[in-house]
């Protein structure tokens, strides 16, 4: 084999997967990231394993986003909360839960087919459970069951939405699908801890990319007022990938969007455990999606697809022909970079505890937990509604990381896997399933919790409430 210097540029979940993935595989990495941290971008808490949370994607976006998110979920173990997703149509949506159960069909049966192929992918639990339909008389007859502290099975996690949902609000049947929650701080954890302990990892933080060149085969890397010469460039700058693009002037279509989520607490549920909960609705609409998402100790995260929630008007921009990097307005770039004005912070939380106590009436009672989950994100084309995406290589010697989804990243540092066997830099046999067995779980859990603390978050949203 030759041997490969590689830079990869922004350690978000893309390039710090990129750079476990090929560290194992024995290539010298050099990750940079201009934050103090990694995986300090858009948050992610919920794993799309069937991509139930979007009617509007075809079977193929969900039968893909199932399979990455086993292959996810095989990778980091640890950055899984195993709890499960109820899903639940608005009495005024315009469709029937009968009308999703083809798709869930379609769904099992691919989970089926990935168990009969290879047997490590049953991480979902058992085909049949991979989702249940509860009824109205099921969940009255739970209603009066003592909520357990920690639930073992679908009916268990169902005792809290009983208690607390207002059945006039939902049509029935309601469905509780496995998909589970992904914490965000316990991936930057787990990173940081395994590519700091590698000796073939040069972990540059707080070290922003600057300026790139090519000169023959290599790429000339400049950051603080240095270069570096590199055989093989990753741009895995998240929103800002455009940046790098302009730098190497290749070819570029893609859209940037600017989202947030809201951090609340429920004082008096600090000990109960709820799946996560959707109440589907026409995005963009006052009556789009509510994302009821929880963490230990009270803390929910809320999503409400309206423009006075979680989207923006304005919050999706295109690049130009002139740049391959779209612009945000100033106001989402203040948040970004800067922070967010208080009122703000209040008045958007206060409307997404508002729009879920459409559905949860006693939820009204949950106050502002802290500053939101933030960020934008990058979505590769002119599609918006597009959920699946990877990698790129416009050049040679150059991959351009393009995820919409987390799961995403596993068949993305495949394909950049591949990309460097055709260039004689690794073996075709080459390949990670799992990347931190060797981790000890308190060292990802305290990591986590101070990484919480330093970005201004609750301790709590480091933690996960069901450990596998
Ligand atoms: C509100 C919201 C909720 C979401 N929820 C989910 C979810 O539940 N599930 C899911 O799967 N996905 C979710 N997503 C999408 C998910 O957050 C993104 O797909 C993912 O975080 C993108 O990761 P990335 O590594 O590509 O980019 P980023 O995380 O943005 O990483 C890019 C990194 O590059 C660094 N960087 C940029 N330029 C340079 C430079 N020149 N030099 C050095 N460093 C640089 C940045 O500082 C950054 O850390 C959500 C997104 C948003 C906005």
């Amino acid at each position: 084999m030759k041997k490969a210097k590689i830079a990869i540029v922004g350690g978000g979940v893309a390039g710090a997967t990129s750079a476990v993935y090929l560290a194992k595989l024995g290539l010298e990495v050099t990750l940079f990231e201009k934050e103090p941290s990694l995986v300090s971008g858009p948050p992610f808490c919920h794993l799309h394993a069937g991509g139930n949370l979007y009617r509007e994607i075809s079977n193929e976006q969900c039968i893909k986003l199932l399979k990455q998110s086993i292959d996810f979920l095989k990778f980091y173990p640890f950055v899984v909360d195993y709890r499960p997703t109820v899903i639940a149509l608005p009495t005024i949506d315009k469709q029937t839960p009968e009308q999703l159960l083809p798709r869930l069909e379609l769904l099992r049966k691919e989970y089926e087919r990935l168990i009969e192929k290879d047997s490590s992918n049953q991480v979902l639990g058992e085909p049949r459970d991979y989702f249940r339909l509860y009824s109205k008389e099921d969940l009255e007859r739970l209603k009066s069951k003592e909520i357990p502290t920690k639930p073992k099975n679908a009916d268990e996690w169902m005792v809290s939405v009983a208690q607390n949902l207002d059945f006039d609000n939902v049509q029935f049947p309601l469905i509780l699908v496995q998909e589970y929650g992904l914490n965000l701080f316990r991936l930057a954890s787990g990173a940081t801890l395994i590519l700091e302990n590698m000796k073939n990892v040069t972990l540059r933080r707080d070290t922003e990319v600057t300026n790139i060149q090519r000169e023959e085969e290599s790429w000339l890397v400049g950051y603080n007022n240095k270069q570096e010469s590199f055989d093989y460039l990753i741009n895995s700058a998240g929103f800002r990938t455009g940046k790098i693009d302009d730098m190497l002037g290749v070819p570029c279509k893609r859209m940037v969007e600017f989202k947030a989520a809201y951090v609340s607490h429920w004082k008096s549920k600090e000990q109960t455990l709820f799946p996560e909960i959707i109440f589907h609705g026409e995005r963009g609409t006052p009556q789009g999606m509510g994302q009821f998402t929880p963490y230990p100790n009270g803390y929910f995260q809320l999503h409400g697809m309206t423009n006075d929630i979680t989207l923006y008007d304005d919050g999706l921009v295109a690049n130009t022909p002139f740049s391959c990097q779209p612009k945000l307005k100033e106001n989402f770039m203040q948040k970004i970079e800067k922070s967010w004005n208080k009122d703000e912070v209040e008045e958007r939380t206060k409307l997404a505890i508002e729009h879920i106590g459409k559905f949860i009436p006693n939820f009204l009672e949950a106050t502002v937990g802290s500053k939101p989950l933030f960020g934008a994100q990058q979505i590769p084309g002119d599609d918006p509604t597009l959920r699946v995406a990877e990698v790129s290589f416009p050049t040679k010697g150059y991959a351009r990381c393009e995820i919409v989804k987390v799961s995403s990243v596993i068949d993305m540092v495949r394909a950049i896997g591949n990309d460097l066997t055709k260039l004689g830099y690794l073996d075709i046999e080459d390949e990670v399933s799992s990347a931190f067995n060797l981790l000890e779980e308190n060292k990802i859990d305290s990591l986590a919790q101070i990484l919480c603390e330093q970005r201004g978050y609750p301790r709590s949203l480091g933690c996960r409430n069901i450990v596998a």
